[in-house]
């Protein structure tokens, strides 16, 4: 019962990376947020393999606060499965992710959780006014958001913005690849999630180095391909390559007529023809295509079954 009582209701979660001269601050400036915050509350650090003192300063402030816990990678695995570890340890119905290097306020944090109580799933927060390099950094992150939202259909401006909170319902249901953490808003929102957005306080680095450049871009394009394409045909993805496997197969066939047409019609010998090639070429390609489908739905199954995952998501049983 008293353990009950205890359980943190709120959990924070950070992946820090090389982040020594950040964590203490932070975790100061959090605690100071959440002074009033009327329910127990956990601090979750998850180290992503730093290989500077980080480790070392986390030890100090876990000894000094319990409420705080800290994982340590064995080595870099990145962001994206820093945050994952992260939300699999968490323990409060309500779960924070902010950045480790102090750009995102936790201050801002309280806000966040009011604008959810309104009846929001996830809220993200928005850097409208970031403070990073224009040309590195919010440029190539303006365009890739746009994309991004044009791609998914849930319209937010800033995906890449770390500080988001979620209803632990949500973030437990959401399987984490790559660097795919920015398209949590995009999967909850697919599975009937409401998402909604408001600005938040963005601050200069103070110490430490950014780990990222401008090679990030590629990959969040790459990423969102697999979203959308895992998004719409992950349980029927037949349908995505069976349907260019016809399409082909028709265009195979009226080369063929045409050909037959060309001989019947102009006396043009088939063999003299390239259009029969043509023919050939489209007609195979078209079966490889289905085939491809039928592939991908033998292996759906087995992961749907194998695990026994549902093809649905159930909200309640009346
Ligand atoms: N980070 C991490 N693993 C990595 C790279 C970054 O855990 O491989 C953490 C980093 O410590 C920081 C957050 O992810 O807390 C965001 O990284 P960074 O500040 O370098 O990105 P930026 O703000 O420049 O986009
Ligand atoms: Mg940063």
């Amino acid at each position: 019962m008293n353990q009950e009582k205890n359980k943190p209701q709120l959990s924070i979660v950070m992946p820090v990376y090389n982040e020594e001269q950040n964590v203490f601050p932070l975790f100061q400036e959090i605690t100071k947020a959440l002074k009033n915050y009327p329910h127990p509350y956990e601090i979750i650090f998850v180290d992503d393999g730093s290989t500077d003192q980080t480790h070392t300063s986390l030890q100090k402030i876990c000894r000094q606060d319990d409420r705080v816990k800290s994982v340590i990678f064995q080595g870099n695995f990145g962001q994206t499965a820093a945050l994952s570890a992260g939300f699999d340890l968490a323990q409060g119905d309500l779960i924070v992710s902010l950045d480790g290097d102090g750009q995102n306020d936790p201050a801002d944090i309280p806000m966040l959780l009011d604008i959810l109580e309104q009846g929001y799933d996830v809220v993200c927060g928005w850097r409208k006014n970031r403070k990073d390099a224009f040309l590195s950094r919010k440029l190539p992150s303006f365009i890739a958001n746009r994309i991004i939202a044009w791609v998914t259909g849930v319209f937010i401006h800033d995906y890449g913005c770390t500080l988001k909170v979620y209803k632990k319902e949500i973030i437990k249901n959401i399987k984490l690849y790559g660097e795919m953490h920015r398209f949590i808003p995009a999967y909850a929102s697919w599975a009937g999630a409401k998402v909604t957005e408001v600005e938040v306080n963005h601050r200069p680095r103070i110490a430490g180095i950014s780990k990222y450049n401008i090679l990030r871009s590629y990959k969040v394009i790459l990423d969102l391909i697999t979203v959308k394409f895992l998004c719409d045909y992950s349980t029927s993805p037949i349908y995505f390559f069976g349907t260019f496997g016809m399409v082909l197969c028709g265009a195979g066939l009226l080369s063929a007529i045409v050909t037959l047409v060309e001989k019947y019609y102009q006396g043009v010998f088939v063999h003299r023809n390239p259009l029969i090639l043509l023919a050939i070429l489209l007609f195979i390609l078209g079966v490889q295509f289905i085939m491809i489908g039928l592939l991908a739905e033998i292996l759906i199954r087995t992961y749907h079954e194998s695990q026994d995952k549902k093809t649905y998501i159930v909200k309640e049983i009346i």
